[in-house]
């Protein structure tokens, strides 16, 4: 996952700020003094970038000289650049060491901060500014990065509806209002919807084949409710998700099943009106700044290009697995039969992750725990570290002696092996604390310059909740979080190798199709003999993974890849067809549009299973968030196993081919269109076989 800032950061070079004592989230020096970063600054500091910004875009608008690209688009850039940099921080705070009164702090600037930025594109003096020079520069007084820094600034304010006469500019406003509050409600709903339910078990006998850890869970969980003896269950994914795989009473799965499906469908968290509106919104939306509906809006400057191509793309893939989903489908039924000594007949939508996992472990006798003694976290980090320095030229060292916001993240700079220049330096957070939100992600906190003559580092931060130390052991990883690891530092490198000119288009500031490339394709590391073998050792006897352990490993990775696979093609295909046809079908009966939309991308039950359309957050909890984008997911995996097919290929560890992507993808952020990246890099435009065959589907 990735946290890009909530707008493009850019040069920041004279504007007369206060003395830096006053406000601490503004200070510009390169080491973040963290212990300064109060609660009672965030306001006076955020108040006062927002006033600053605001005169500084004041000047862009009411220009009275000759507009040059350094007063208008570079300006907008530097006029951005001390809220951004403010605001990162107050985020970043909330999202590693929340505590109440930094949370009261933060929520109470979050709607001026969202409103200020929402405004910016309909400020019509600020975009007949930027217009008129963006439209009349002289592009051969223009770099090549400069002129698609104006036509991407330009296409930003043109989405947001900065070209509409004044009153289709309003209604754009009104609707951009309304979604955000639908989508608020619609996320209310699912949350309150999903605590609503909880089922208390006393009978132990229930719960046979659970294993100790969801036990354990699902005992405290009741105790802190005030049940004893008993075992709390909830609709939540670390308490459902075990009872749905592991729990050998039916009727307990089916009982938690129900409750899950009906969640966004029940008053008083009923989302069924609501999904109707935010759809018509966002066609009406689509269609006021001159798109054909919401997908084609969506993905318009992405890699896709348009709501048919992403289509497309989901269709294809669809056409290449149905073959091998079905099989996998007769096959888990005729392991339930024999299993059961039963006939053979289709399966009800709660017993598939249950016969999925007894035909898991009969079939390949894996288990995941297996490994961990091989990942001690120390080792795993040098192993990355020895690797990306090899691949593309680097050198890492930990720094001590920097400041940090808690006393467990470790601080790194990371240099060019051959120059050695110090292209960046990053924070690393990797284990959970009650302050810190869930997940793991990559941010950064400062995009250094570029031009040659006043050349700075680069500033980031990798966070994860990977398990922790336990009795004086090492933190020993899964292989999951392992290749955690490994994705968000390949997130990390693309802003760090970054080596664009204009920081607005460094590093992850790049399409949401196109995103998850650097960073997807590092987890490919965490699958090789070769790289595997730099640093999965035993953390006792110091042995690599044994032979049989790594092929189990391999055998297991692909175990119903088809039907993960076509579920998510469905949500994909779900996902565009609601942004596409939806709006035009004149259908009323939503739930049936979609099954009619799904067929053939599900397998067939003996219940129905309704869509999760009415809690499914990825697309209606956000005004866009991954609406008409959710195919990206799929899209970045054909990206990622296509660009990892050259190193396997040219060599896992070859360090031509790693210096290849950095310079031809990672150093490139934004400066150039995607598909030119990728085309660069592979000399060819992407190819779907690679996962196909990584996935073991062909
Ligand atoms: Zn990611």
């Amino acid at each position: 996952m990735v946290a890009p800032m909530p707008f493009p950061t850019l040069l920041f070079s004279n504007m007369t700020a206060a003395p830096k004592a006053h406000h601490p989230f503004l200070c510009e020096d390169f080491h973040i003094r963290w212990s300064t970063l109060q609660s009672n600054c965030i306001e006076p500091d955020i108040e006062k970038a927002l006033t600053d910004a605001a005169t500084m875009i004041e000047q862009i608008a009411t220009l009275s000289s000759t507009p040059t690209y350094e007063n208008t688009f570079a300006a907008l850039g530097e006029a951005l650049e001390p809220l951004n940099r403010a605001w990162g921080r107050v985020s970043h705070l909330d999202a590693v060491c929340n505590n109440p009164q930094l949370r009261a702090a933060h929520n109470a600037m979050l709607p001026k901060v969202s409103t200020f930025f929402a405004r910016i594109p309909l400020n019509e003096e600020l975009w007949q500014s930027l217009k008129s020079y963006g439209e009349t520069a002289d592009s051969t007084q223009l770099s090549p990065v400069r002129l698609r820094h104006i036509e991407e600034t330009l296409a930003d304010f043109r989405e947001q509806g900065a070209d509409l006469p004044p009153e289709q500019k309003q209604r754009a406003a009104e609707i951009q209002q309304r979604l955000s509050e639908l989508t608020q409600k619609y996320s209310e709903n699912c949350l309150d919807g999903t605590n609503a339910w909880e089922k208390i078990v006393t009978d132990r006998s229930l719960l046979t084949g659970l294993p100790e850890s969801a036990l354990a869970t699902a005992s405290q969980s009741a105790r802190e409710k005030g049940h004893e003896a008993a075992w709390r269950f909830t609709l939540q994914a670390p308490s459902f998700i075990p009872v749905m795989t592991y729990a050998d009473d039916d009727t307990l799965r089916r009982e938690i099943w129900e409750a899950y499906t009906t969640i966004g469908r029940e008053a008083p968290y009923d989302n069924q009106t609501i999904v109707p509106e935010i759809l018509a919104l966002r066609h009406e939306f689509a269609q006021l700044i001159g798109q054909a509906n919401f997908a084609d809006h969506v993905t318009a400057r992405r890699m896709a290009g348009s709501g048919g191509s992403a289509l497309a793309f989901t269709e294809t893939l669809h056409n290449k697995i149905v073959d091998a989903f079905e099989k996998e489908a007769a096959s888990i039924r005729a392991f339930k039969a024999s299993a059961n000594e039963a006939t053979n007949t289709l399966l009800e939508p709660w017993e598939t992750a249950y016969w999925a996992e007894k035909q898991r472990r009969a079939e390949y006798d894996f288990d995941e725990e297996s490994l961990r003694p091989y990942f001690p976290i120390d080792r795993v980090i040098e192993g990355l570290f020895a690797i990306a320095s090899t691949l593309f030229g680097l050198r890492i060292e930990v720094r001590d002696g920097v400041e940090t916001w808690h006393p467990e993240v470790t601080f790194y700079d990371l240099f060019d092996a051959l120059s050695d220049e110090r292209l960046g330096a990053f924070y690393a957070d990797w284990h959970p604390r009650e302050s810190k939100r869930g997940g793991a992600w990559m941010n950064y906190l400062t995009t250094g310059h570029r031009e040659p003559e006043k050349r700075s580092p680069h500033l980031g931060l990798i966070c994860g909740n990977l398990s922790p130390a336990v009795d004086g052991q090492p933190a020993l990883l899964t292989h999951r979080e392992v290749e955690t690891i490994f994705h968000e530092f390949g997130h990390l490198l693309h802003h760090l190798c970054g080596e664009v000119e204009v920081r607005s288009l460094n590093g992850v500031n790049v399409a949401w199709d196109f995103v998850e490339l650097p960073s997807q394709i590092m987890e490919n590391w965490c699958w090789e003999r070769e790289s595997l073998n730099q640093f999965a050792r035993h953390y006792e006897t110091g042995e690599p993974i044994p032979e049989a352990l790594f092929k189990k490993m391999l055998a297991a990775r692909n175990f119903r890849k088809a039907d993960a696979t076509m579920r998510q093609l469905a949500f994909g295909k779900m996902d565009l067809d609601l942004h596409t046809h939806w709006p035009e079908s004149g259908e009323a009966d939503l739930e049936g549009f979609i099954q009619k939309c799904l067929q053939g991308y599900r397998a067939e039950y003996k219940t129905k299973s309704p869509s999760n359309i009415f809690h499914f957050g990825h697309l209606f909890s956000d005004p866009t968030g991954y609406a008409a984008g959710y195919y990206s997911y799929k899209w970045a995996e054909v990206l990622d196993a296509d660009a990892f097919s050259r190193f396997r290929q040219e060599g896992v560890l070859n360090p031509v081919t790693g210096a290849d992507f950095r310079h031809k993808i990672l150093a490139r952020g934004n400066a150039a269109p995607p598909a030119e990246l990728f085309h660069d890099f592979m000399g060819r435009d992407p190819d779907p076989e690679a996962l196909l065959i990584r996935d073991g589907i062909t």
